[in-house]
């Protein structure tokens, strides 16, 4: 069966959020005694992964995730059943891991006798031992036939969800995902808790650098456009003026070509990776269309003053989000497509250069002697 419901998507995230403690307990079908599962590519430590927390999709980045990817193919090579379904998916359609590619469907029909074996086979060794396997494999939890198991809350069981009679969905953390546990590694893993949200009400910026602590500091836009966000999957003319600004085929959809071309774009104009065309992204590949600016008609000479009577006692550097980034910015000269607030590798490699003509050490890092610096040199 290879029936594919594109709106399952959106109850995914619901049905994880809904579902009842008070229905703990029977599995969605029959699990066998003895689950076959598939076999891991290592050796196993005896250790085992620790169980991760529940990471709901943050960023929009609908790329398949390599260990997805490895799990779908060992799967699929394992049981030969059911169809291969899909990974990635659009950011239009609902809070879902598929928009992160960090979720899968496995297209096994619970109708079907030798599907349904199979995914019992497999639900079955993956949640055996509270989730031993799916800690292995950085699983986070698996929805099928109106049910769900998560990790998170292994000892509540089997929970009430909705849908999925025709496909099990398989969420994973991130560093399941990124395929980095010990089902792939033979070491056990540890806890990546994703990316973050830089600006208030964006996507949060995709990163390939695993996190343990807090999310920095949420900066507030410092630029409004006229334009509305658009992420993947999205239609209409201001998708199409977007692909015209980034040269690629006016298709009027936010496709696969779009997407890579606006997480490019963002890399090289310092707009945090978030893959959607959001306001710093807007602000910088249309300036006329700002209608807000935290800087509005501050001088280079102004921002100079401005930093060096509030912010000779303080280090300003890569990754700090927010108006004092946006006054260095503006301090020193960037194009206006760069002055966004966001502190990354193209002002960092604009304040080593200043470094470098005033002799300084080239660390990247605004401090006095930088602010001393552009106003010696304005
Ligand atoms: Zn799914």
């Amino acid at each position: 069966m290879r029936r594919f419901l594109a709106a399952s998507a959106s109850f995914v995230a619901l049905a994880a959020l809904l579902a009842s403690p008070a229905s703990a307990g029977t599995p969605p079908i029959t699990l066998p005694s003895s689950p076959k599962g598939p076999a891991a590519p290592v050796a196993l430590p005896a250790g085992v992964d620790p169980a991760s927390p529940y990471l709901p999709q943050v960023s929009c980045s609908p790329i398949a995730m390599p260990g997805v990817v490895k799990l779908r193919d060992l799967v699929l090579k394992t049981y030969g059943e059911g169809g291969a379904g899909g990974i990635a998916r659009g950011c239009t359609e609902g809070v879902s891991e598929h928009s992160e590619g960090r979720a899968w469907d496995w297209m096994v029909d619970v109708g079907d006798t030798s599907e349904r074996a199979a995914a019992a086979n497999f639900i079955g060794w993956a949640t055996a031992n509270n989730g031993r396997n799916a800690r292995r494999l950085g699983i986070m939890y698996i929805i099928y036939n109106k049910k769900i198991w998560a990790v998170y809350r292994a000892a509540d069981g089997w929970r009430t969800s909705s849908g999925h009679t025709d496909h099990v969905h398989i969420s994973f953390s991130w560093n399941g995902a990124r395929g980095n546990t010990s089902f792939w590694t033979g070491e056990v893993g540890t806890i990546d808790l994703g990316p973050c949200v830089r600006f208030a009400g964006t996507y949060a910026a995709r990163t390939n650098t695993p996190r343990s602590g807090p999310c920095p500091a949420t900066s507030a836009l410092l630029k409004k456009t006229s334009l509305g966000d658009r992420a993947y999957g999205r239609t209409g003319t201001t998708v199409a003026k977007a692909q015209a600004l980034l040269g690629v085929p006016r298709t009027s959809r936010f496709d696969a070509a779009t997407w890579t071309a606006v997480r490019r774009y963002q890399a090289a104009h310092d707009i945090p990776w978030s893959g959607a065309l959001d306001q710093p992204t807007w602000a910088s590949l249309s300036p006329s269309s700002v209608t807000s600016n935290a800087l509005a008609g501050v001088t280079r000479s102004e921002a100079i003053s401005y930093g060096l009577a509030h912010y000779a006692d303080s280090s300003i550097k890569s990754g700090y989000v927010g108006r004092a980034s946006l006054y260095v910015q503006t301090a020193l000269g960037l194009p206006t497509a760069d002055r966004n607030g966001y502190f990354s590798s193209v002002t960092r490699a604009a304040v080593q250069k200043l470094q470098a003509s005033a002799g300084l050490t080239q660390d990247g890092v605004v401090g006095a002697d930088e602010w001393q610096a552009m106003a010696d040199a304005l």
